[in-house]
């Protein structure tokens, strides 16, 4: 499906706010745009509304009911239009009501997003910065008040198409009056940090069913998503959403690697998820921003290769006419997506290695190099059945339950193969941990190439015992750089010896870094630990994909039809590049001669790359299917057919 979520944020200063909707022009653009599904704005950030309302404001510049008159236009185009309410954001409720104001629970200050440390009392003319909002918790009134909104909306519109909230998770915990009360009245204490979160959960599920439970009363099968709660580190407020939108923006928000880890995890649940990036150079509410349409075209094969559907942010003009050159930006990537997006349709990732997140960054470090490495991945959480892997990846600070444990042996005692790092190790895997090593960075001695001398590893070990073949040794540095000892500019050198405990160790079917390798590898970058780290993976672990010719931004991605007889591989490339406060892609080389072998369950008939469906000539030798691509340039789509 190809989406664009079309924001509407619009200053109550700007006249003749719809004057330039035109609805068969509006219903043209989408129809030539290719788009599925577009969100319109029931009420926005700046506390407005786009209908007419007895509950808000309607837009003061609005003289007629610009969200009916959309979604008619979007629907005539064949597509289906979600409506949007805000609910964290919202500048006018936040000037009425001070009193529905979220406060933070260790500064005990209200959150004045992008405002200057908070200060709203500045003189009218000061330059404001980008995205400066007040955050609203919508626990006591508020709540009501979302609730009543959501049902005027119901009555006035038919919601079937969805319902989308915006800016729901804004911290973890709120001691506004209302929540204070309220966990009193629990019997919680609001000074007690795990307390004030366990409440937020609480009053965030109930919203969340309650706001959902309205919409439903209307359109038992609506959509409905509450943004920000599609969060690794926010599991518990999944089974409330109705699908997920996984809004990135890869430019601004720092880089191309974070969709896929993401993709991956909750892709497990089942449910419908799309990828959400943006048709601007940098950031949401970029007027006159744009995208390369190749970048753009990149980032939705990047979703399909991922099984997600796409969507692309845009804000409309106060006009209400939709932006030309936006459209024929977008309009390129859709026609694009539109011809290979079926071979991602009731697909899954096909692997035999899976990242068991460990809900920090480290989990960022170790899909960045599974994706550098080319190999497709899942990514598992505790409690989940791994037994069909080859190898689990266990990333530097993963917390086992005692029944994780148990899987764990049972799987190794198998024949799986665990790599461990820093502290996602227990002692029935044959390693033993003595604890932190206490140095600020140390140093790591393994061959690779031409590095044969000590490199740096970016962080510090963990003291480990294992009776297991040691493949890389850890030197220490001379002392801790403080303020009574250094040297020189940097880092301490190392010292001349090994260190009595093990870099990386090798014992049955465990590998261990001693290293929290992939937070470092995350924070640092590092050319040498990148190289460390593959050399380590190919130790134990078979590889199911091999790729020649690739460079290191090339993504691979492998997924098997579950209703029909393919394979899907998609080979991305373009190279990002940082330019002023971007991460953008602009060059789009074709690479020649790459060699691809991949390892599957079925023998393949036939070979072909899409949209073109030109044969491609392969071999199979048993379960190793092997072919070459003359050219790759930014997508390749070979279809395996059995
Ligand atoms: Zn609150």
């Amino acid at each position: 499906m190809k989406c664009v979520h079309l924001d509407f944020h619009t200053s109550p200063y700007i006249e003749n706010i719809g004057s330039e909707f035109n609805k068969a022009e509006f219903t043209q653009t989408l129809k030539d745009a290719k788009v599925d599904l577009i969100t319109v704005f029931a009420k926005c950030h700046h506390g407005y509304s786009y209908y007419p309302t007895k509950l808000g404001t309607m837009h003061p510049h609005l003289k007629f009911n610009l969200l009916k008159e959309q979604i008619e236009a979007i629907h005539d185009a064949g597509a289906i239009a979600p409506i949007y309410i805000t609910m964290g954001w919202s500048e006018k409720d936040a000037s009425e009501h001070p009193e529905w104001h979220h406060i933070d629970f260790w500064s005990k200050k209200r959150i004045a997003f992008g405002f200057n440390g908070g200060k709203l009392d500045e003189p009218e003319d000061t330059p404001l910065s980008d995205c400066s909002w007040i955050t609203l918790c919508p626990v006591g009134p508020y709540q009501k008040y979302l609730e009543d909104i959501t049902r005027e909306v119901c009555e006035q519109f038919d919601v079937s198409d969805g319902v989308f909230y915006d800016i729901c998770f804004m911290r973890d915990a709120c001691v506004c009056d209302s929540c204070v009360a309220g966990m009193k009245k629990m019997g919680l204490d609001p000074d007690n940090y795990e307390d004030a979160k366990k409440y937020y959960r609480i009053k965030r599920i109930e919203l969340m069913k309650s706001l959902t439970g309205i919409v439903h009363e209307y359109a038992p099968n609506a959509t409905v998503f509450y943004n920000g709660g599609a969060d690794m580190n926010r599991p518990e407020y999944a089974p409330y959403q109705t699908h997920f939108e996984l809004e990135d923006l890869p430019t601004a928000w720092g880089g191309y690697d974070f969709m896929p880890l993401r993709a991956k995890y909750f892709e497990k649940f089942g449910k419908i998820f799309w990828g959400m990036t943006g048709k601007f150079h940098h950031a949401w509410g970029e007027f006159g921003g744009f995208k390369n349409r190749d970048a753009l075209k990149y980032e939705c094969a990047d979703m399909i290769s991922l099984g997600a559907s796409m969507s692309v942010g845009d804000q409309l003009h106060p006009c209400g006419r939709l932006d030309k050159s936006t459209y024929s930006v977008i309009g390129y990537a859709f026609d694009y997506a539109s011809k290979i997006e079926r071979f991602s349709e009731n697909t899954k990732a096909y692997t035999d290695i899976a990242l068991w997140s460990s809900h920090t960054d480290a989990d960022v470090g170790c899909s960045k190099m599974l994706q550098i490495m080319h190999l497709e991945f899942d990514v598992v959480d505790s409690g989940e059945d791994i037994s069909k892997y080859q190898c689990i990846v266990l990333p530097d600070r993963v917390k086992f339950t005692d029944d994780d444990k148990k899987r764990i042996l049972e799987f190794v005692n198998n024949g799986g193969k665990i790599i461990a790092s820093g502290e996602s190790i227990f002692d029935e895997l044959g390693i033993k941990m003595n604890g932190p090593s206490g140095f600020d960075k140390d140093f790591i001695c393994c061959e690779i190439d031409e590095i044969t001398t000590p490199f740096l590893s970016y962080c510090s070990a963990y003291s480990v015992e294992c009776d297991g073949e040691v493949l890389a040794k850890v030197h220490e540095p001379y002392f801790n750089r403080t303020y009574g000892k250094f040297c020189g500019h940097k880092n301490t050198p190392f010292k001349l010896e090994s260190a009595s405990y093990p870099a990386l160790v090798k014992k049955g079917n465990v590998l261990y870094f001693a290293h929290p390798i992939f937070q470092a590898y995350n924070a640092s970058g590092s050319y040498v630990l990148e190289r460390y780290i593959k050399k380590a993976f190919d130790c134990i672990y078979d590889r199911g994909i091999k790729i020649e010719n690739l460079p290191s931004c090339g993504r691979v991605r492998f997924r098997k039809s579950e209703d029909k007889s393919f394979f899907a591989l998609h080979l991305l490339y373009a190279p990002p590049i940082n330019r002023g406060n971007v991460c953008l892609l602009e060059d789009f080389p074709t690479l020649g001669g790459v060699k691809i072998s991949v390892k599957v369950d079925k023998t393949i008939k036939s070979v072909r790359s899409e949209p073109d469906g030109e044969e491609i000539k392969f071999i199979q030798n048993g379960n190793e299917v092997s072919f070459e691509l003359d050219a790759l340039k930014l997508h390749k789509l070979v279809i395996l057919s059995w």
